[in-house]
């Protein structure tokens, strides 16, 4: 059986690809608009909005996504046309009116720079306070660039070549890290911070590598981070999860792109030597996964050993379908890639267009669920990941004749917190956490006074 596993990955890469067609990366961003051959069904009218929104939030797509993913013919509502390309309504309206009131003015590009500038920080750029919460500091009390340390368990890094991705998702709550402004990177180059920050902290098992999508990385970087986990003083490393997007955006990355048989052998020798290798894939809906490359890819990667965990959030305009997440659910299922996590949408970015109910989100989860067989119900979710941890919607209920949404955190800030029922006042509008209050008239959630005292410590040492 591993025997036939690793022949499988030796096999060339034509072996997997030798029905598809080679293809060049070709990526559009704002600027390029107007070269989009396919928007040219729409009216003028369309692509401008497009374009004030795309100077707000981030906009980059290549022709794989055009070709492949959208259905032409069912523009605007194909789902992965909202996926990928901006929308009006991404921006509240007096937000879209003052900046596209600028460029029919034609200001000064200084003049339209300050008013982006000014919408993009009431958008929340940075939910869950990432910043101060997340970053460990070293001995002298510095932050550590490009590490987040939240749950005991699991280090993230962001590697700075790996601070883009593909195409990027209108929704993305990452969106802050790709529209320039350094302030909000999160990014490191140094591969030696990471390993003296893993060596030194034993109670880390797995280590988590995230972007951006470090896909974009050369196959040469992505090593230098990864390869030296094989070394003893690692061993406490078990699993090397990687977050990626490039499945659905570019899943040649792992067929016939230039240094894909490198990575794939790069898998291979992680997974033989003993570590858990999981390629956390982003999917937001069936169509990512209803391609010959993008099949191809996904037999790829399996062959060499490493899981594919998939793991998104739930969107309106895209998603907000019980049928599109039974089938997605079913269809990862039948590749052999392992359904993870449902997410609700973040506090941040064009979050107004996407956001979906909370309760309406549990009864999508639910409605999926029940149409599933047991392998595809291992996706945990609908699941809030704010700042005291990951919180998930279990249920509605009524209990003593209060309507309640049962709670739990996936994970928390302080382990103790973790698989404890706990209890907020149905609302059906509340979107996140911060909407809810604790239910039978509680002043407080049972975390709370933990969670701010945690708070505090961690920003005294920020303005220390
Ligand atoms: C989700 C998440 C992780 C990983 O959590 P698991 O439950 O181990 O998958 C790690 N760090 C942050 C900040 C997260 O949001
Ligand atoms: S792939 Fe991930 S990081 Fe990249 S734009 Fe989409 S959500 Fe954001």
């Amino acid at each position: 059986m591993q025997a036939n596993v690793h022949n499988l990955a030796r096999q060339p890469a034509h072996s997997f690809t030798q029905h598809l067609e080679r293809r060049p990366f070709r990526v559009y961003t704002a600027r390029d608009i107007d070269q989009i051959s396919a928007l040219s069904r729409l009216s003028p009218a369309q692509r401008f909005d497009m374009k004030v929104v795309a100077s707000v939030l981030p906009f980059r797509v290549n022709q794989y996504v055009i070709d492949e993913l959208i259905d032409w013919d069912n523009v605007p509502d194909d789902p992965i046309f909202q996926l990928s390309f901006p929308q009006r309504g991404m921006l509240v309206p007096n937000h879209f009116e003052r900046i596209a009131e600028l460029v029919r003015r034609k200001v000064d590009k200084s003049v339209l720079d300050g008013a982006i500038d000014a919408v993009r920080s009431e958008l929340n750029p940075h939910p869950a306070d990432q910043m101060e919460m997340n970053m460990p500091r070293d001995a002298e009390g510095d932050r550590i660039d490009g590490i987040q340390h939240k749950y005991r368990e699991t280090v993230l890094f962001f590697p700075s070549q790996g601070q883009t991705c593909h195409s990027y998702c209108s929704f993305c709550f990452r969106w802050a890290q790709f529209v320039g402004d350094k302030d909000l990177r999160i990014a490191s180059s140094e591969a030696d911070t990471l390993h003296a920050y893993l060596a030194s902290h034993g109670e880390v098992s797995d280590l988590l590598i995230t972007g951006g999508d470090p896909m974009v990385m050369k196959t040469r970087h992505l090593a230098a981070y990864l390869e030296p986990m094989l070394k003893p003083e690692f061993d406490h490393i078990q699993t090397l999860r990687i977050g990626t997007k490039a499945l659905s955006f570019w899943p040649h990355r792992f067929l016939g792109a230039d240094d894909a048989d490198e990575l794939i052998r790069l898998l291979e020798r992680l997974v033989e030597a003993g570590k858990h290798v999981a390629i956390m894939a982003h999917y937001n809906h069936w169509k990512e996964l209803d391609t010959d490359a993008a099949r191809a890819a996904i037999r790829r990667i399996r062959s060499t050993g490493a899981l594919i965990r998939a793991q998104g959030p739930l969107l309106a305009h895209i998603n907000d379908d019980p049928a599109v997440w039974a089938r997605l659910w079913r269809d990862q299922v039948r590749l052999g890639i392992v359904p993870y996590y449902m997410f609700a949408e973040r506090d941040t970015g064009a979050r107004a267009y996407f956001e979906v109910p909370l309760a309406r989100a549990w009864a999508i989860y639910r409605e999926a669920m029940q149409q599933v067989s047991g392998l595809a119900r291992t996706a945990r979710g609908p699941s809030m990941s704010a700042s005291p941890g990951k919180v998930e919607i279990q249920g509605v209920s009524e209990i003593n004749g209060e309507k309640v949404f049962v709670l739990r955190f996936i994970q928390a800030r302080k382990p103790d917190w973790v698989q404890r029922p706990f209890f907020a006042r149905y609302d059906p509008n509340a979107t996140w956490l911060n909407h809810l209050e604790p239910a039978f008239g509680e002043k407080a959630w049972f975390w709370e006074d933990e969670y701010l005292a945690l708070r505090d410590e961690k920003l005294a040492r920020v303005f220390d």
